[in-house]
C-alpha cells in the first residue's frame, strides 16, 4: 500500500472511530479523537507559516498528544524531529540547529525545561512558531508561545489540503557521531510504508490488538510500534518512561493484557534476570520481538519457556534502513547450547549482502561487511553530503543503476542454513543497554575537558544485562589533578547518562601501538583483566 503514513491512519479513524488508538497512563486519545486533534494541530501549522519540507522540532515528553503532533507535522506537510528530553542541553543544542526547525512543539514539564534551556542560547531560529501543548508547558514563565492546545479548538478539524510525497522525509532521527556531532538519518514515508507492507501480514497485526510502545520515541523502533498499531486499527500502550524496573515491567505487559512486547534485548535480560518473568507467563502475549543488539540465547530460552505460548522474532537492522531490514522467528524452543540466535532472512522488499573490502561477494559461510539494499534505505544523513557519501553508496552491480547500499560497519556471514548471522562491528560504534552509541563521541567529550591529556574509551563486552560497558582509560595533563569522578561530572553536561562510563582507569600515560597511536584493543584487554573494583567505578 502506498500514500503517506497519515492517510493510513486516517482510513482507520473513518472505519473505527471510536476504537482506542493510543493510551498512556490513564489517557486515552481515540481514532476520532486522534484524527481530529491531529487535524487541528496540521491546519494551526499551516496557518502559522509552516511549509512543505520544514522540520517541526518535539520538546515533548512520550503523551498519546505527542503521536498526534507526528501526525499533525505530516499531514501539515513537514518533517518531524523527536528529541531526546533526557539529554543535556548541550547536545540537544547540535541537534535543534542542525535540524534547523521553522516550528517547536512543547509538551510535559521535561519539555518545557530544555526550551528554556535552549531558548537563551539562540538555537532557534527568531520567528520559530512556538506551541505549546498541554498546560504543565505552558506554566513555563520563559515561554510565549505563538499559540497553546486551548487555541486548537476553534481551528477547524479537517486535514490542510497540502499534498506530500512518499519520497518526502516523514522525520529525523539523530543517532551519536564519531566526531562529537549526532547525526540526523532522513526517514522517508516510503520506507516506513514498505516495512509495514512487510510486517503487518507477517505479524498478523490487527484491529484490537494490545501493541507495546517500548521505547522512547526518538528512537526508530518506536516507528514501528506508531505506525504498525495505527495502520492496523490496533492499541498502541505507551509504556511511560517512569515503569523501569522488570516487575513494573512485567505488571505493565499483564495489566495493559498486551498482545506484542517489542524491547531492546537489555530490556528483555533486565527482566529475564531480576524477577521480571512472572511464573504464569503472560497469558495475553502472542509474540515477543526485539531489535537493537544481540539477545543472548540464555536469556531468549529464560522467555519462551515463561510464555511458551507466543512466537520470538529476532528483528536485525540500523536506523539508516528503517526499523529493520532482517528477521529470524524461532521455529522452537532453542537447545541450551546455541551459540547465537541468526538475523535471518531480509524482509520483503530488502537485501541483504556480505561482501569484502573491494564490495565483491564473499563465498558463503565467509565473514564479511554486511550491506543492505532496497526500500528501507535512507537518502542519508541530514544536511551532511560527506558522511552520506561514506555510509550509502551506489550499488556495485550490473544492472543496478540507480540503487543505493547502505554499508551497516557490522560484520556478518551467510549460513549454511540460509540465514544470516552478526559477528559484531569494524568500527567503534557499540551498544550499551540497548543504546547506539559511537565511542568517539564520548572521547571528543573527554577532550573538551582541558586536565585529560589523552584518554580511550572503549566496549567491555559484560555479563550484565547492559550487554556492553563502557570503560574509559586516561591520563592526566602535567600538573592537573582530576578524580575520575569528577571527569564523570564534567562530562555529565555534555553527555547523555547512558554514554557516561562506568569504568575507569587513571593511567601515567595510555598504551600505544608500533605506529604511536593509542592501542585500543591494548586497553579493552586491561579493563577486561582488571577485576572491576581494581577499577573506580563512580
Ligand atoms: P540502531 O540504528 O540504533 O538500530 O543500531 C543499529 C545497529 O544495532 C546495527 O548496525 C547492529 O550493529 C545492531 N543491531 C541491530 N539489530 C541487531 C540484532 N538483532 N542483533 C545484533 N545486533 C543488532
Amino acid at each position: 500500500m502506498t500514500g503517506l503514513l497519515q492517510d493510513h491512519v486516517s482510513r482507520q479513524a473513518e472505519a473505527r472511530p471510536d476504537a482506542t488508538a493510543v493510551v498512556m497512563a490513564g489517557t486515552a486519545l481515540t481514532y476520532a479523537q486522534l484524527e481530529s486533534q491531529s487535524s487541528q494541530l496540521a491546519q494551526m501549522l499551516v496557518r502559522l507559516g509552516l511549509h512543505h519540507g520544514d522540520r517541526v522540532c518535539l520538546l515533548a515528553e512520550k503523551a498519546p498528544m505527542t503521536i498526534a503532533a507526528m501526525l499533525a507535522t505530516l499531514k501539515a506537510g513537514g518533517t518531524y524531529v523527536p528529541v531526546d528530553l533526557a539529554s543535556p542541553a548541550v547536545r540537544v543544542a547540535k541537534i535543534v540547529r542542525s535540524a534547523d526547525p521553522t516550528t517547536v512543539l512543547v509538551l510535559g514539564a521535561a519539555g518545557a525545561r530544555m526550551y528554556s534551556a535552549l531558548a537563551p542560547q539562540d538555537v532557534f531560529a527568531p520567528h520559530a512558531t512556538v506551541g505549546t501543548l498541554d498546560d504543565a508547558a505552558s506554566v513555563d514563565v520563559s515561554i510565549t508561545p505563538s499559540f497553546t492546545v486551548g487555541d486548537l479548538s476553534a481551528v477547524d478539524a479537517r486535514a490542510p489540503s497540502l499534498r506530500a510525497s512518499p519520497s518526502d522525509p516523514a522525520h529525523l532521527l539523530f543517532t551519536s557521531g564519531s566526531t562529537g556531532d549526532p547525526k540526523g538519518v532522513v526517514i522517508t514515508h516510503a520506507s516506513v510504508i514498505a516495512f509495514l507492507d512487510w510486517a503487518l501480514p507477517y505479524f498478523d497485526i490487527r484491529p484490537g490488538q494490545r501493541i507495546s510502545g517500548h521505547p522512547p520515541l526518538h528512537f526508530d523502533l518506536s516507528t514501528f510500534d506508531i505506525y504498525g498499531s495505527l495502520r492496523a486499527g490496533a492499541e498502541l500502550h505507551l509504556v511511560p518512561p517512569s515503569v523501569l524496573l522488570p516487575r513494573q515491567l512485567a505488571d505493565f505487559i499483564s495489566s495493559s493484557q498486551l498482545t506484542q512486547w517489542f524491547a531492546v534485548p537489555s530490556a528483555l535480560s533486565y527482566m529475564a534476570s531480576y524477577g521480571g518473568l512472572p511464573e504464569q507467563g503472560f497469558a495475553s502475549l502472542e509474540r515477543v520481538l526485539w531489535c537493537g543488539e544481540v539477545l543472548p540465547p540464555r536469556v531468549l530460552i529464560q522467555w519462551m519457556q515463561a510464555v511458551p505460548w507466543a512466537r520470538f522474532t529476532n528483528l536485525y537492522g540500523p536506523t539508516e534502513a528503517t526499523i529493520a531490514s532482517s528477521y529470524f522467528t524461532l521455529p522452537a524452543l532453542p537447545q541450551e547450547d546455541l551459540e547465537a540466535i541468526p538475523i535471518g532472512r531480509a524482509c520483503t522488499g530488502e537485501e541483504l549482502l556480505v561482501l569484502d573490502e573491494h564490495l565483491n561477494p564473499v563465498s558463503a559461510g565467509e565473514r564479511g561487511e554486511l550491506y543492505i539494499g532496497g526500500t528501507g534505505v535512507s537518502p542519508g544523513y541530514w544536511r551532511d553530503p560527506e558522511r552520506s557519501a561514506g555510509g550509502f553508496l551506489p550499488d556495485p552491480r550490473p544492472g543496478r543503476a540507480g540503487e543505493r547500499l547502505y554499508r551497516t560497519g557490522d560484520l556478518a556471514r551467510l549460513g549454511s542454513d540460509g540465514e544470516f548471522y552478526f559477528l559484531g562491528r569494524t568500527d567503534s560504534q557499540i551498544k550499551s543497554r540497548g543504546y547506539r552509541i559511537e565511542l568517539g563521541e564520548i572521547e571528543a567529550a573527554l577532550s573538551a575537558v582541558s586536565a585529560v591529556a589523552e584518554c580511550a574509551v572503549v566496549g567491555i563486552p559484560s555479563d550484565g544485562f547492559e550487554g556492553v560497558a563502557v570503560g574509559c582509560a586516561y591520563s592526566l595533563a602535567a600538573d592537573a589533578a582530576l578524580e575520575s569522578a569528577a571527569l564523570r561530572s564534567a562530562l555529565q553536561d555534555r553527555l547523555p547518562s547512558y554514554m557516561l562510563p562506568s569504568r575507569w582507569m587513571p593511567m601515567d600515560a595510555l598504551p600505544k601501538n608500533a605506529n604511536g597511536k593509542i592501542d585500543r584493543r591494548r586497553v579493552q584487554a586491561l579493563f577486561l583483566a582488571a577485576q572491576p573494583t581494581e577499577v573506580v567505578s563512580p
